[in-house]
């Protein structure tokens, strides 16, 4: 059983290597705060273990080689999506060919349809949960080690058999289980270091927004005070008609500042019974003309409205606010090409899910991944606070955003609420 042990154990380290460099890389962009890894750049571990581990196999004689390339060439097919899975296809043929010998036609055989399969299925895998994933790359990781076998053992005296293979699958798929652990938590630890990045900014801009609406507020109040005062006490009709638009004007600035920046504040203050169905249709008046202007279709579709009215507890104006600003860029990414803005409503359970989607100029995966970051816009003249402050709101009522897009095709945000319990008493 000690035949592979040096060998192996180097063969895994030039692969926990590759994982280990990927986690300070991740930390680094953390610590300098830049931007999010690129694809390409995840990409280059798995094609370097995967270069590695065959120049240095298990074991090998003038003809075939048997080391631990599975590993990274699956999980780099797996993780990476297409692009890399035949960059690695072309990796690992090119490698496999300079190192020469007769097994380069089995190899290449067993790489080529393994990598078109970590290719199909890619698109999937990053979908699944933990065990499925597993289970999916070990099948994978079988199904080519069984094919190269098979082939080796059909045209080449010597080859792996008894004891020695089963070791060999035995190495490969522990390998591949651990490796698969290993990156998940490396990624699961990214994801958690990206959303404090967000919570950070989210925090600093709520403090800023909070402070500005009350600093602002004071003079406003304190002017309104004096125009009224004006308004009163002119006679001239001239005067009196001037001293009213500035009295709407600011009543209307001292709204913007209470609806709006008030709403960066991340805690929900007052809990009350919120009856969505009537937050839907309020909130569907108030965007009802801009609608109309860009030529957009509201649709409902409510599941049974005489008998589910659907309940959350929350702050009134901040959720319709919520739905005001979802609706809002739903509509505002159908441009001027018109559509339809679909609503829906429903419960599951003990939650109530709220689906608008559009069929606007949709998102781009990086996009989505900053929506809810202050000042994100790709508009002219965008604030990039919508997002954000619609975010905030349903994280302070318990609640999850998702958002699926398709670029050119449209987007879909999807709400999901705590429902409330009519029986229950407040
Ligand atoms: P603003 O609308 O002022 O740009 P938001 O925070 O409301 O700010 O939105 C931020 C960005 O998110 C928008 O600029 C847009 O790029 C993107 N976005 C939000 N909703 C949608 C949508 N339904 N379709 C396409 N892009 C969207
Ligand atoms: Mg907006």
């Amino acid at each position: 059983m000690d035949l592979f042990t040096k060998e192996l154990l180097i063969n895994f380290l030039f692969i926990l290597l590759a994982l280990c460099l990927l986690q300070i890389l991740y930390m680094a962009t953390y610590a300098y705060r830049s931007k999010e890894l690129k694809g390409w750049i995840i990409a280059l571990f798995p094609i370097v273990s995967l270069a590695l581990c065959m120049v240095f196999p298990l074991i090998s004689n003038e003809d075939n080689i048997w080391d631990l390339r599975y590993v990274p060439f699956i999980l780099g097919g797996l993780y990476g999506g297409y692009k890399l899975g035949l960059i690695q296809i072309g990796m690992a043929l090119l490698i496999r060919y300079l190192l020469g010998g007769l097994g380069f036609y089995s190899a290449a055989v067993v790489i080529i349809i393994t990598g078109i399969a970590l290719c199909i299925l890619s698109k999937y895998y990053l979908k699944m949960n933990l065990k499925q994933k597993l289970l999916l790359s070990v099948t994978l990781l079988v199904i080519g080690i069984t094919i190269s076998q098979t082939l080796e053992a059909v045209s080449f005296s010597v080859h792996l058999t008894g004891w020695f293979l089963l070791e060999y699958y035995i190495i490969n798929i522990l390998g591949l289980i651990i490796s698969t652990i290993l990156w998940e938590g490396i990624h699961t630890y990214s994801v958690l270091l990206q959303d404090l990045i967000k919570s950070e900014k989210l925090k600093m801009v709520s403090h800023l927004a909070a402070s500005i609406s009350h600093e602002v507020r004071n003079p406003l109040t304190v002017s309104r005070g004096f125009i009224q005062l004006l308004f009163e006490e002119t006679s001239s009709e001239k005067r009196r008609e001037f001293a009213s638009f500035a009295l709407q004007e600011l009543d209307r600035a001292t709204d913007i500042i209470n609806d709006y920046l008030t709403f960066a504040k991340p805690a929900i203050e007052k809990n009350e019974k919120i009856n969505i169905n009537e937050e839907i249709q309020l909130a569907i008046n108030v965007i009802c003309p801009l609608s109309t202007m860009n030529g957009v279709e509201i649709e409902q579709e409510i599941s049974d409205p005489e008998q589910n009215q659907f309940m959350t507890i929350g702050e009134r104006k901040k959720f319709q606010q919520c739905l005001i600003n979802i609706m809002k860029n739903g509509i505002e990414s159908m441009d001027s090409k018109g559509g339809k803005l679909q609503i829906q409503l429903s419960g599951f359970q003990d939650t109530v899910n709220i689906t608008i989607s559009d069929q606007g100029v949709g998102m781009s995966q990086e996009q989505i991944n900053r929506l809810g970051q202050p000042y994100f816009t790709t508009k002219e003249k965008g604030t990039g606070l919508g997002m954000m402050v619609s975010y905030s709101i349903v994280k302070g009522m318990n609640g999850i955003i998702h958002v699926s897009s398709e670029l050119g095709k449209g987007t879909c945000f999807k709400l999901t609420l705590p429902a409330f319990q009519q029986q229950m008493d407040l």
